[in-house]
């Protein structure tokens, strides 16, 4: 096996704004992480420095008139009619250097596919990727330009099946509405239900359409759910789900989004809960890339994703090097230390509710969704 880390220090360039949730500096702190403990030091792991996306393949996922928009958006001067493309909005502001920096995002997303269509990896990472929001000629939800969507098509071109399976604490619904149609995409999103956050939509009753009917998963989950919660949906849904799509080719979103300590969203994973499908999916894809996606705590996202890196890559010995968990050393010195957050289980109302929904969710799914997969 072979692993990949796409990775520029140019990212820590740009900026949202200072009081913008999204802070590039969690991509800066995980990669100090990887290099401390020295997770990227085995010779089957290669360190990849991503180019701009060439502008054409911008064109893949978004309309010209987007694209254009983007570009007069460079030197951070908002005009009223960007607006009309979601830009400078409170949630996608126009800031300079913003092209460059959606370039780049999606340069090295092309990057870690081709890596592995190629065969110099099984697996790449790119932690500043997973923009899953962004719709062909709108910008929301943090995400300007759809980095899955061009890889997406991509991949499809080149006649792969692919599965995408989605962590993040939101919906992936510019990935959703892009393929929806589509029998050699298979979607599935586990998030917080649309009832409770951003983006309002990914319910389990959208299921797809035409030949894409029952390609197309949601898996919402409600608030408080744990890790009780997320690990039964997952054993109970994905792996027959995978079993009987045979996908070529994985793209999986780590969003740390989704964790108990993370301040936009309501669900009380702790990072146990993605190191376990990271472990799982290792063995059922074998070629994939991950990819960042959200994750609002600085210091807890680093650790969620050094985790993942770390289980895939076979290294998950040099992450329990304590044995308090990660949670009591979230602001202190945490490189020396374990990354492993302490398992996330509830009790009380809100749980029982959380479980007993997500049974509801499962058994649908499995009578509407299972047979037009050929899952049993
Ligand atoms: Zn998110």
């Amino acid at each position: 096996m072979k692993w990949g880390l796409v990775y520029s220090h140019g990212f820590a360039q740009f900026s949202y704004g200072e009081n913008h949730p999204f802070k590039l500096a969690r991509a800066e702190r995980f990669y100090q992480l990887l290099e401390r403990n020295q997770l990227l030091s085995d010779p089957d792991i290669d360190l990849i420095r991503p180019e701009p996306a060439p502008e054409p393949l911008l064109l893949v996922p978004h309309s010209p008139a987007y694209l254009q928009a983007l570009r007069d958006a460079e030197k951070g001067e908002f005009k009223l009619e960007m607006l009309k493309f979601g830009l400078g909005s409170e949630d996608c502001p126009v800031f300079p250097g913003v092209y460059q920096f959606v370039r780049l995002a999606c340069g090295a997303s092309f990057e870690a596919v081709y890596r592995v269509m190629e065969g110099k990896q099984n697996f790449v990472f790119n932690p500043v990727g997973g923009f899953h929001h962004a719709k062909r000629s709108y910008a929301e939800g943090f995400c300007y330009v759809n980095d899955i969507n061009l890889i997406g098509h991509l991949l499809l071109l080149q006649g792969y099946k692919v599965a995408y399976l989605d962590f993040d604490a939101h919906h992936g619904n510019g990935v959703q509405d892009e393929f929806y149609s589509d029998p050699n995409f298979l979607f599935i999103s586990f998030h917080e239900n649309g009832k409770y956050l951003y983006p309002g939509v990914g319910f389990e009753t959208e299921m797809g359409a035409g030949a894409g009917l029952g390609f197309n998963v949601n898996v919402p989950m409600e608030p408080g759910a744990d890790d009780e919660v997320f690990l039964y949906l997952y054993k109970e849904l994905v792996p027959p789900l995978l079993e009987a799509f045979k996908p070529d080719f994985g793209i999986v979103l780590f969003g740390a989004d989704a964790m108990l300590a993370d301040p936009l969203t309501h669900l009380r994973l702790s990072n146990n809960s993605l190191a376990d499908v990271a472990h799982d999916l290792k063995q059922r894809l074998k070629r994939w890339v991950g990819l960042g996606a959200g994750g609002y705590n600085l210091e807890e996202t680093a650790r969620t994703w050094a985790l993942v890196w770390a289980t895939v890559t076979g290294q998950e010995d040099q992450t329990d090097m304590t044995g308090l968990g990660g949670v009591f050393l979230a602001s202190s010195e945490m490189g020396a230390a374990g990354f492993r957050d302490l398992r996330g289980y509830s009790s009380g109302p809100e749980k029982d509710r959380a479980m007993e929904e997500a049974r509801r969710v499962a058994i649908y799914i499995k009578r509407n969704i299972f047979s037009k997969v050929g899952a049993k």
